[in-house]
């Protein structure tokens, strides 16, 4: 059993708050301390208490967008200001330098997990794009989910395709679900599909991966509605991408699209009555130079938004949190402003929705026990009247003091429990040159 103890604030969900105490019970945020139906469920890890004093407790970030691999490929030159084109074959250059393959995606992997945790994010999506002919995908998605595992953080893995063979992609992509489908039991690692997009993807790949998304019961993500990704859509088939997509069999329940820069008035109204959900990641649009996405008009059209930070080819953090203050700081661009707490939701449940995981993203009595104190008692706090308002606005690029993940604590007093961070920058650095080591 963990009790955190004493919060200043804690954020059940987008409306609901309170201070005082929270009681994890076998990795689920229990009803009360006294209630005699959840004492069966204590295991016998013991009883710890976590000092939240000065702290505000928020569920864990649930970052439902980010290309892992990238963490390895970050800042490198050519990749910035560019278009896409020329962005694409620099990022493969390099993915080709360095050599695509299970000891590199558990080394990248690592590093972006634990940077994850460190910013408060316990569960990430990692759409993986990157398989080079001949690699082994199941032992790139087993180093992975490793990867994440041994680190104590939540991994939806995303078999995706980048321009991939279709009949390739779908044979690998039902080879590795048969390979982690029996790892997925306890909620720690979660498996999915999706084509990178319709201008890197064919109809034959959207719907063999959809294929294998019904019969495992997966859901599917795919990216739609980067200006780049309307373009190329319009120039190769003469339609909008959520034409395609419709044609496609790709706008149903189940399916989350990433981005949504470029979608109409009429589009929105499609998606919201299609059922999908969607995934924000302005920390890698806007440097893309790819617009805006209009999350208040998706939002009130009955959209489910999460957000995302995308890979480090285009957002050289993993800092969700950062990300949704530049969220809330663009929307008034695009439409009306989106409140802290709104953001924060998508944050959290938002994404968590478009994962199909109701567990995730609230501290309701029965959630999963994920959660973040963020310490707000120092000076860049100091004369906020609004502590979750400030959680976004206050302080940027803060980090939280303490991390839980399934009742777990994975981050203690800012440090990684699991693992050595100076261990992980090492080996990152020895697969990839100019990763500096100390
Ligand atoms: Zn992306």
């Amino acid at each position: 059993m963990l009790t955190i103890s004493r919060a200043f604030r804690i954020v059940v969900d987008e409306s609901t708050e309170r201070d005082g105490d929270l009681v994890l019970r076998s990795g689920v945020v229990s009803a009360g301390h006294l209630e005699a139906s959840t004492e069966a469920l204590v295991t016998g890890d013991g009883d710890e208490t976590l000092d939240a004093s000065g702290c505000v407790v928020t569920p864990g970030l649930v970052n439902a967008h980010h290309h892992l691999l990238q963490s390895a490929f970050r800042a490198l030159p050519g990749t910035r200001g560019v278009a896409m084109r020329d962005w694409l074959p620099t990022m493969a250059a390099a993915y080709t330098r360095a050599g695509v393959d299970a000891d590199l995606a558990h080394a990248a992997a690592s590093v972006g997990v634990a940077e994850g945790l460190l910013c408060g994010v316990t569960t990430v999506a990692d759409h993986h794009l990157t398989w080079p002919v001949g690699s082994d995908g199941v032992a790139i998605a087993t180093a992975t989910a490793d990867a994440a595992r041994s680190l104590g953080g939540r991994l939806v893995f995303v078999r995706g395709s980048a321009g991939d063979d279709p009949q390739e992609a779908a044979v690998s992509a039902e080879a590795i679900v048969r390979a982690l489908l029996p790892r997925t039991a306890d909620g720690m690692l979660q498996l999915a599909v999706g084509p990178a997009g319709v201008h890197s993807d064919s109809r034959e790949t959207f719907e063999l991966l959809a294929r294998i998304a019904a019969q495992y019961g997966l859901r599917r993500r795919t990216q739609a509605n980067e200006q780049v990704d309307v373009a190329i859509a319009v120039e190769k088939y003469g339609k909008r991408p959520i034409d395609l997509l419709e044609d496609w069999g790709w706008l149903e329940p189940g399916v989350t699209l990433a981005h949504l820069c470029d979608v109409t008035g009429d589009e929105i109204r499609r998606l919201a009555a299609s059922g999908i959900t969607a995934t924000h990641a302005p920390g890698c649009d806007l440097p893309m130079g790819w617009g805006i996405a209009p999350v208040a008009a998706l939002r009130s059209a009955g959209i489910a938004v999460g957000l995302g930070t995308s890979g480090g080819g285009s957002n050289d953090a993993g800092h969700l949190l950062a990300d949704a203050r530049l969220a809330m700081q663009v929307a008034p661009l695009v439409g009306p402003p989106i409140s802290a707490r709104e953001v924060l939701g998508m944050a959290t449940a938002g994404s968590a929705a478009g994962l199909g995981r109701p567990e995730l993203g609230t501290l309701r009595p029965g959630s999963a026990a994920d959660l973040c104190l963020w310490d707000v008692s120092g000076v860049a706090d100091a004369g906020v009247a609004d502590p979750v308002a400030g959680l976004l606005w206050a302080n940027p690029g803060r980090r939280p003091k303490h991390v839980v993940v399934a009742g777990r604590v994975v981050v203690r007093d800012y440090e990684l429990v699991n693992a050595d961070e100076r261990e992980l920058v090492a080996r990152l650095g020895a697969r990839v040159p100019g990763v500096p080591t100390r």
